[in-house]
């Protein structure tokens, strides 16, 4: 364990501003995740065909699951003239709810090229919506890779659902970003035991399912990526409640004692409510720490999940960070967790990531976590790696998944171990 105060953590320590060549996804693969947790979604990408074949690639074998996305691949013609573009998206929507009647919400998301030759899809989204209302909502985000970096394509989306929710009076709690339904329903489980009511979730799974949000509605946010969400909920006047994220016994008991503490519910009911899960949690998470104490961890820039996730591996598995980076920094959102990661690892904000090799190189760290574009080649240097982008898609919130999530940073080490002695060439990035 780390023995510096936690009020000497990060928040103020100078942060490493990078800007250079990158290796991460655009925000095009938040539509991944997105279109399973809301199921009368179909998000429509306006791009070219090497956006469809990211989603094809991102997607795996989801694509053969009638998946609710698509892309509108804009051919030379479009590129000539925007008319006619615009014709064809009308009519290639038409042609998509006619034959898929279950979508009640259309996501037009603009990719790189929709971006550089300005078609400009909030146009074409409020367009579409009065010619289809009221059976279908159609909005639009960018998940361009110019403008948006992985999980923040789930902030685009969820940021342009905001406006257009209703207006509600009402005191209610409301749980932000999109959470596998099994994680969802342990968080909602958790804050009904603790006395939080009423508790609404963004995104919703359906679109009438939905409420509305004002002035007395407080928001708690499940992912530290949701920077341009949280300015669109306080713009409809809603407040934040800031606090650590739920990863691991430490994060989830604080995320939780922040909610209660802002609906007047004492710590101690929170304590006992929780007393049996953290219990698991604690014990889940030995099993797998055993690999992980005294170890060093090097986080690349990817999902924005870095610093809580730092958070958590130095404060309950007993690892030391190197250097934690992230695509962006919303001291905002992320400075509970800083709060509580004593001083000593670089802090990065964005890439360049020669430069950032050169750092993983020299330091060796015993566990690098990084995107799939430069996992293999750093095991071929000797490190050993772990996939952000697994982060993202496995269920690692809250107290019931705090062994899995340690188990991802144990997992590696643990087959190194295994395949130690056996010739390199058999190692590969996990
Ligand atoms: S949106 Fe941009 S970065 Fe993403 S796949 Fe399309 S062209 Fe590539």
């Amino acid at each position: 364990m780390n023995d510096m105060t936690p009020s000497k953590g990060c928040r103020d320590v100078p942060v490493l501003k990078e800007r250079g060549q990158r290796e991460v996804f655009c925000g095009l693969t938040g539509i991944i995740w997105l279109h399973r947790k809301m199921q009368d979604a179909f998000f429509l990408v306006v791009g070219s065909r090497t956006c469809a074949h990211l989603l094809q690639s991102a997607a795996g074998v989801m694509i053969f699951a009638e998946p609710r996305f698509g892309t509108a691949i804009l051919e030379e013609k479009d590129l000539a003239g925007l008319a006619d573009a615009h014709e064809e998206l009308d009519r290639e929507v038409a042609r998509l709810l006619s034959r898929r009647p279950d979508i009640k919400q259309l996501f037009l998301v603009g990719s790189c090229p929709s971006e550089v030759i300005k078609l400009d899809l909030s146009r074409a989204a409020e367009r579409l919506s009065q010619v289809h209302f009221p059976d279908v909502r159609v909005l639009n985000y960018s998940g361009s890779g110019i403008e948006t970096t992985f999980t923040q394509g789930e902030d685009a989306a969820l940021a342009a659902m905001v406006p257009v929710l209703e207006t509600s009076d009402e005191r209610q709690l409301l749980v932000v970003g999109a959470l596998p339904d099994v994680i969802e329903d342990q968080a909602l489980g958790l804050l009904e035991e603790i006395g939080v009511t009423p508790v609404r979730v963004l995104p919703a799974k359906r679109a009438l399912d939905e409420h509305g949000v004002g002035e007395n509605t407080v928001f708690a946010l499940t992912q530290p990526f949701l920077g341009d969400t949280h300015a669109a909920l306080e713009r409809r006047g809603a407040r934040h409640i800031a606090a650590p994220f739920p990863f691991g016994e430490h994060g989830t008991t604080a995320w939780l004692k922040a909610i209660a503490a802002e609906f007047g519910i004492d710590e101690s009911v929170v304590d006992r409510v929780t007393e049996a899960p953290r219990a698991r949690a604690r014990k889940a998470i030995a099993t797998q720490a055993a690999e992980l104490q005294g170890k060093s961890v090097f986080f690349f820039p990817d999902s924005q999940l870095e610093i809580p996730l730092a958070r958590f591996l130095t404060n309950e598995c007993g690892m030391s960070a190197v250097e934690i980076g992230t695509p962006f920094l919303h001291q905002t959102l992320v400075g509970p967790d800083l709060d509580l990661i004593a001083k000593g690892p670089v802090i990065s904000e964005g890439q360049d990531v020669d430069l950032q090799l050169d750092r993983a190189l020299d330091a060796r760290p015993d566990i690098t976590v990084c995107g799939l574009g430069l996992a293999n080649p750093l095991e071929a240097h000797g490190l050993t790696t772990k996939w952000a982008i697994e982060l993202v898609f496995t269920p690692v919130h809250f107290y019931e998944q705090a062994g899995d999530l340690a188990g991802l940073f144990s997992r590696p080490l643990r087959r190194k171990e295994l395949l130690k002695g056996m010739p390199n060439r058999l190692e590969a990035a996990e």
